[in-house]
């Protein structure tokens, strides 16, 4: 099995161990191979995905931040789906990691409390790096899998200063936002806006969740007409939704959380991933509220703010 070379420190800074003699040049493509049909093609039969969707998924780069009950569970599925996974394919484990298709951002340490919703994680992990060791395990467990962890206070100034240049952001086909405070919501809406990114957003507390996908980017080119019809529309941006200087009580250390009720959650963002990276989704702007005591799921448009400080002027 591959070993991990990847590495998180407390202080919010990258460690990396890349070997520059191993670069790979960002626009070689992956070809499905006989074997990935296999391994994947149950993902290849469904309607619309095919085999050009699983090449989509081989190829693409996401950026997790967040690696919780959201967050890990979403980066499981991700990498269970082949995301990433087929351009170092024919590589070594650590030229695969550095490179990071899937990169993995969050400072928190694995707590007690955690496990009965935190499927990635165990009692013996207690005390460690949330985003290291969910990285670790995935990497160990799924043979082409590249995930690389960062180690970033979500709630700090430390996640802007790691990302605000965009070098950290260069050629991610997806933002997945898993964070838990409205600050790190905040800023990650004001860098995909920025740099003109795809944004997908996750949020769990209590009996209640929400997910929502923004596409700042709008290069709809190898879409259906529909799709491309439905990228254009103006949805707004985060702040939109959740001007800043709103207060919640909604967290999990608040009001609780049940682990299926999270699942739930990070199922739909990865349903939600899985279609934006193939090429298939058509539900930008769409605001998705899932109920889990009586169950039921509501879905509304997002609309601009024609006030809005973030995507008005960026935008
Ligand atoms: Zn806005």
């Amino acid at each position: 099995m591959p070993a991990s070379t990847n590495d998180a420190n407390s202080s919010g800074a990258i460690t990396s161990t890349t070997d520059s003699s191993a670069t790979i040049a960002s626009t070689d493509r992956t070809k499905l191979t006989d074997k990935q049909f296999i391994e994947f093609s149950r993902q290849i039969f469904v309607e619309d995905f095919g085999e050009l969707g699983q090449e989509n998924l081989l190829n693409a780069k996401v950026l997790i931040i967040g690696a919780g009950g959201l967050g890990a569970q979403v980066a499981h599925q991700l990498v269970a789906a082949g995301v990433g996974a087929g351009v170092y394919g024919n590589l070594d484990a650590k030229t695969r990691i550095n490179a990071g298709h899937i990169k993995l951002v969050d400072g928190d340490l694995v707590e007690t409390s955690n496990i009965p919703r935190q499927l990635l994680f165990s009692m013996t992990d207690v005390g460690e790096n949330k985003a290291k060791t969910a990285a670790n395990r995935l990497n160990r467990q799924y043979q082409n899998a590249n995930v690389r962890a960062v180690s970033c206070d979500l709630a700090a100034d430390k996640l802007e200063h790691i990302f605000s240049d965009g070098c950290e952001l260069d050629g991610y086909d997806l933002v997945i936002d898993c964070t838990d405070n409205l600050k790190a919501r905040h800023l990650i809406n004001e860098l995909c806006v920025t740099h003109k990114l795809t944004l997908l957003s996750g949020a769990v507390a209590g009996n209640d969740g929400q997910v929502f996908c923004l596409d700042f980017d709008c290069k709809a080119s190898q879409t259906t007409n529909g799709i491309q019809k439905a990228r254009e529309h103006d949805f707004g941006c985060y702040q939109c939704l959740v001007p800043k200087g709103s207060t919640t009580s909604q967290s999990c250390s608040a009001i609780g959380v049940l682990g299926p009720t999270v699942s739930h959650i990070a199922s739909t963002q990865a349903m939600f991933a899985i279609s934006h990276l193939a090429g298939t989704f058509n539900h930008y702007g769409q605001l998705f509220r899932f109920q889990a005591n009586p169950v039921r799921w509501l879905q509304m448009t997002l609309t601009r703010d024609s006030k809005c400080s973030v995507c008005c002027s960026k935008g």
